[in-house]
């Protein structure tokens, strides 16, 4: 923990650590439904869905250790229990119950839909506050966007697929 760092964070540092954890929750939570996602998904153009959902699983994990590094930068403690990510998730977890591709798409489309508003959120409330964590932020966002155009084409792709059979 730097203190001049700490000094120049224009809002309450508590609020933000709390806000920055209840991201961080997000991520491993899409973590793991990205990465239980591609071992169960099954149907047509599936080795692509996989490639995909294993490519996000992994930039979701790099998500969560942006965050965890913001917030000891700041003096606070990421959440360590992982029965306390449903409690503070902004986004939460959609089990992938059923594993047909287009189900599976669909619920990562609506987690990446629900990242993208979280962070858009985090964005507004440290834009000039805190110029560092909007740099991040900003970097994450990047990525989630992609992430729900990845998953929106695919999805196009499956329903061109089969609506020509
Ligand atoms: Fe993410
Ligand atoms: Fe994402
Ligand atoms: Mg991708």
């Amino acid at each position: 923990m730097g203190t001049r760092g700490i000094e120049i964070v224009g809002m309450d540092v508590n609020e933000l650590l709390e806000l920055l954890n209840r991201a961080y929750c997000d991520e491993w939570l899409a973590y793991y439904q990205y990465w239980v996602g591609a071992k169960i998904v099954a149907g047509p153009m599936k080795d692509a869905v996989i490639a995909e959902l294993e490519q996000h699983a992994t930039e979701e994990l790099n998500h969560a250790l942006m965050l965890t590094n913001r917030i000891i930068q700041l003096g606070g403690v990421p959440i360590n229990k992982p029965e306390d990510w449903y409690k503070w998730t902004n986004c939460g977890y959609n089990a992938p119950d059923d594993p047909y591709v287009k189900v599976i798409l669909q619920q990562n489309i609506e987690g990446e839909q629900c990242a993208i508003s979280t962070y858009q959120k985090l964005m507004q409330q440290t834009q000039t506050a805190d110029p560092v964590t909007y740099n991040m932020v900003l970097q994450i966002i990047e990525q989630e966007v992609e992430h729900e155009e990845d998953l929106q084409s695919l999805l196009e792709d499956l329903e061109l697929m089969v609506s020509r059979k």
